[in-house]
């Protein structure tokens, strides 16, 4: 990357912050709605770069698409929404209040796997609340990143340098960490990938927003319906190919149902429509990439010379030779293994069982990620105990719901070394801003706080 060339573009992108947050945030808002219904008009055509570049299925696709507009719907509400709180001062005739800043330019570096979603979740925050924006997209999929950046440009011409893009691999995303113009540096990927960066930003005291991997587990219950869990937990699995952060890895089944359940699990995978991401019928489409494939077989294979029993997990020969379609893993073990505890980015499901909840919760939290669970239970003391304290430790947690699929109305992300990072929904604007806490004195003494005494003798 050329020095010079990068200089350029934090320049571009200081120029448009400094534009930017002189625009009210409703008309802020107004411009991001426009850029919301933009996509809504390319839906299809977008979703079908996604299909192309991740391979996700078309629904899966269309539904990230989806994501992009919501979390614009999302901007524009908030838009009126951004509010300080105002609190009684101790002191007569004066004000306290929180007012609430933008940061400047805020860095956001994304995974493959959600090519657009990331980007708008980030995006969407950042500049309502009036910074601009930094995107190192993933090498995988910079169409999708020129895609909408496109689209920002139709939309304005005027704050077109809003959004930059800057593509490239670890180069380029170190050189956003090193930077301190760059005053948030959101970062999703690999908990490595995390734990390579964060301390670059650390070093300057910059602020990092970390979206980081995933190790999910689901807890199933005597009294769970098991159609619906069955449903939940194949969709969790296997969706994506096992490419979510929200991926379901784990499945503790209570020991009273395990064989009814573990029925119906196999017959659900036996009828999984494996193929071409672009065939509507597919269900599911090819991993990543080779890469991807060898790290799943290589955890197959050291499992197999262990005393559990691995289903499925082959290559198929459909779709395209040139890629790594498989069969989804399932791979019941009796002890906890040393692979699952950490996340193969793969289809591969662990089942294990248990007898008593307060044991399945503390296997599901033994590990050193902390971002989606789930309890599949009709017995409400089982599913409030999960959500209480002593329940689930992760940032999501369900109840007859699947790990993965999360909603833009809520905070996304999770603990541990998931990295503790909230992006989308809620409050979730007020890491992309500096609060200011202001105190006006209205009147014509000068009290001081706490009593103190000042005065001249
Ligand atoms: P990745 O870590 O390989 O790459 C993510 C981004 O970081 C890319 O832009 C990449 O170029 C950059 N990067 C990676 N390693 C780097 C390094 N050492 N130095 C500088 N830059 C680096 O991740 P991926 O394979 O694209 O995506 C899969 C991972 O992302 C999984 O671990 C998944 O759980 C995680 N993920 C997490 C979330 C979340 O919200 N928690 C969402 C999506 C994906």
């Amino acid at each position: 990357m050329e020095s010079r060339n990068y200089a350029k573009l934090i320049e571009a992108s200081k120029s448009a912050h400094e534009k930017w947050r002189l625009v009210p945030a409703p008309q802020r808002g107004e411009i991001i709605r426009n850029f919301g219904n933009e996509i809504r008009n390319q839906k299809v055509e977008l979703a079908k770069t996604i299909t192309e570049e991740a391979r996700k299925i078309v629904t899966e696709a269309e539904g990230e698409v989806q994501e992009a507009i919501d979390m614009c719907d999302f901007a524009t509400g908030l838009s009126r929404q951004l509010y300080g709180l105002t609190m009684p001062s101790e002191r007569p005739d004066h004000r306290l209040q929180e007012i609430w800043q933008p940061l400047g330019i805020v860095g956001c570096i994304t995974a493959f796997n959600f090519p657009m979603a990331v980007f708008a979740w980030n995006f969407c925050l950042a500049a309502v609340c009036g910074n601009s924006i930094i995107w190192k997209p993933s090498p995988h999929s910079n169409k999708c990143a020129d895609a909408l950046k496109n689209i920002w440009d139709k939309v304005t011409q005027e704050h077109k340098d809003l959004v930059i893009v800057l593509k490239g691999g670890n180069e380029e995303a170190v050189a956003i960490c090193e930077d301190k113009n760059i005053q948030l540096v959101s970062a999703t990927g690999s908990t490595q990938m995390g734990k390579e960066l964060a301390p670059i930003v650390a070093a300057r005291l910059g602020r990092t927003l970390l979206e980081l991997g995933g190790n999910n587990a689901a807890i199933i219950c005597p009294t769970a319906d098991l159609d619906l869990t069955v449903k939940g937990i194949t969709f969790s699995a296997c969706g994506t190919t096992g490419q979510r952060c929200t991926t379901l890895r784990r499945a503790f089944v209570h020991v009273d149902i395990y064989d009814q359940f573990m029925e119906k699990l196999h017959g659900y995978y036996a009828s999984l429509k494996i193929g071409d991401p672009s065939d509507e019928s597919s269900q599911l489409g090819p991993l990543i990439s080779e890469s991807s494939f060898n790290t799943m077989q290589s955890i197959l294979e050291s499992l197999k010379k262990k005393d559990v029993v691995v289903h499925g997990g082959q290559r198929l020969e459909v779709g395209d030779p040139k890629e790594f379609y498989v069969m989804p893993a399932i791979v019941e073990v009796s002890e906890i293994e040393e692979e699952m505890l950490n996340e193969t980015f793969a289809p591969i499901l662990y089942v294990k069982k248990f007898t008593d909840l307060k044991d399945a919760i503390h296997m599901q939290n033994n590990v050193r990620q902390g971002l989606s669970s789930s309890i599949f239970t009709n017995d409400f003391r089982e599913s409030e105990l999960f959500l209480s304290s002593e329940g689930s430790d992760c940032g999501i947690a369900n109840v007859n719901i699947g790990t993965s699929g999360a909603e833009i109305g809520g905070a996304f992300g999770g603990e541990k070394d998931t990295g503790g990072g909230r992006e989308s929904g809620s409050d979730a604007w007020k890491a992309y801003m500096r609060r200011v806490t202001a105190t006006v004195n209205y009147g014509s003494e000068l009290p001081l706080a706490q009593g103190v005494e000042f005065d001249e003798s």
